[in-house]
């Protein structure tokens, strides 16, 4: 499932705050207008609406396509000095550590979610997802000659 929290966020240019929705992760195969959303900039972009100040939240961001078995997690930068952040995320050789609480059923496929490609940039991770789609494209039409 796709999630997000609704925050008051500040402006970093004129510190007005104001209430913005952000996204932790996204699920492409379940939300499949999230994928649209993201390719357009629309996810976890803030716009101010006092100073008209936009750039993208400094917010981790998960993707997950469950079909093609793709999982991309945005880490922004400022998040490399957060010591608790990078335990409850990472294990120490860099997979991602599954947090699965009680409520959850058990994942049953967790090899590529664990094996998820780390980004820093929101570009970044939309332009992975590209170079991804692009090998589907080009091996399923090799493999329909
Ligand atoms: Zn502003």
């Amino acid at each position: 499932m796709s999630s997000h929290e609704r925050l008051e966020v500040e402006c970093p240019s004129c510190r007005a705050k104001q209430d913005i929705l952000i996204w932790k992760s996204i699920n492409v195969t379940r939300d499949p207008e999230m994928k649209e959303q993201l390719f357009t900039g629309k996810v976890n972009y803030f716009t101010c609406s006092t100073c008209g100040f936009e750039g993208f939240i400094s917010a981790p961001l998960v993707y997950d396509d469950m079909d093609k078995k793709i999982c991309v997690n945005y880490v922004p930068v400022e998040y490399l000095e957060d010591d608790g952040y990078l335990q409850d995320s990472f294990t120490s050789d860099g997979l991602v550590r599954l947090v699965l609480h009680k409520d959850t059923a058990p994942i049953a496929d967790t090899g590529y979610f664990r094996h998820a490609h780390i980004v820093f940039s929101m570009a970044e991770l939309i332009r992975y997802v590209l170079f991804r789609d692009r090998l589907t494209q080009v091996f399923d039409a090799a493999q329909e000659q």
